[in-house]
């Protein structure tokens, strides 16, 4: 199969929130975040593009939004005739989503689980206006590799990896599963996907929460980052959801912290990325070789 449809990368996310004004403190006192206001969304930034993450008021508190970049306006056709003909309903942006997301063309389609998906092609990129992070910190990793990661919930694991692997074109990089023959038992089973050298763009299990997504991940360029982040959070009472610790199949060394909406965000550093040109599908027993506990 050609990759041609594929995302280059999960560009910007969506979030529904019911409390805009401590999301607003949160994003850039503990995230070091940037954020723009407008009427009916916050949009906050990391790096050269105008925005990543936005935040639009509602009773939900979860993800309402992916938004896939294509590498150019084919790419953006390819993969909206390839939706076409999977018998999944595409609809082109008009003036009025083009000017909300900033990019050049969009389309729209819904994943297998409702959530609203967009892709797009020509993001606004803003970089007469460099982004400093209202925090003293170094950076975030995204570029090339994407805004960050989100791991969350699907109905059915079959129809998910049937959408985003068979139709988006995104690729496997490995599974944490259960394997009580090994003595791990675990309820979870985890796929972890990629559409660039970024481990996972997307993670997903089959499973029912109270919120479809469990958290989005930021990676910052430097460790000291995560270290100052997570004393930060103690000494804001932020809650920590799981402890510092390093992840088997990314490497990423993270903490994660309790957003305003009770969903996560792993904050994180040195991730490894996938050679595509080495690179096979792999299996795993635990998702961390060390901490990542939940606090007493
Ligand atoms: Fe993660």
């Amino acid at each position: 199969m050609s990759d041609f449809c594929c995302p280059a990368q999960l560009g910007y996310i969506g979030l529904e929130v019911s409390d805009p004004e401590r999301w607003q403190s949160f994003a850039t006192g503990i995230l070091g975040l940037g954020v723009e206001s407008t009427d009916e969304m916050l949009y906050l930034r990391m790096d050269d593009y105008a925005w990543r993450i936005c935040l639009s008021r509602g009773s939900r508190d979860d993800l309402c939004l992916l938004g896939w970049e294509m590498r150019d306006a084919a790419a953006l056709e390819a993969l909206a005739a390839r939706l076409t003909a999977k018998g999944i309903a595409v609809r082109r942006g008009d003036r009025d989503a083009l000017n909300r997301r900033l990019v050049v063309d969009l389309i729209e389609f819904e994943d297998p689980n409702g959530i609203k998906s967009e892709a797009y092609c020509g993001p606004l990129i803003d970089r007469a206006n460099p982004f400093r992070s209202p925090r003293q910190m170094s950076s975030f990793v995204t570029g090339d590799l994407g805004f960050g990661h989100i791991t969350m919930t699907v109905d059915s694991l079959d129809r998910s990896l049937a959408f985003y692997r068979d139709v988006l074109g995104l690729r496997i990089s490995d599974w944490v599963r259960p394997q009580p023959e090994r003595g791990v038992e675990s309820h979870v089973n985890l796929a972890f996907l990629r559409c660039n050298g970024r481990h996972h763009s997307l993670a997903f299990m089959e499973m029912k929460l109270p919120r479809r997504l469990h958290h989005f991940m930021l990676q910052v360029e430097s460790i000291d980052d995560v270290g100052q982040t997570l004393y930060l959070c103690e000494d804001r009472q932020i809650p920590i959801e799981l402890t510092l610790g390093r992840h088997t199949n990314d490497g990423m060394l993270s903490f994660y912290m309790q957003t305003p909406s009770g969903f996560s965000v792993e904050y994180g550093w040195g991730a490894r990325e996938v050679d595509e040109a080495t690179w096979t599908t792999q299996l795993h027993t635990n998702g961390s070789s060390w901490g990542h506990r939940h606090p007493a």
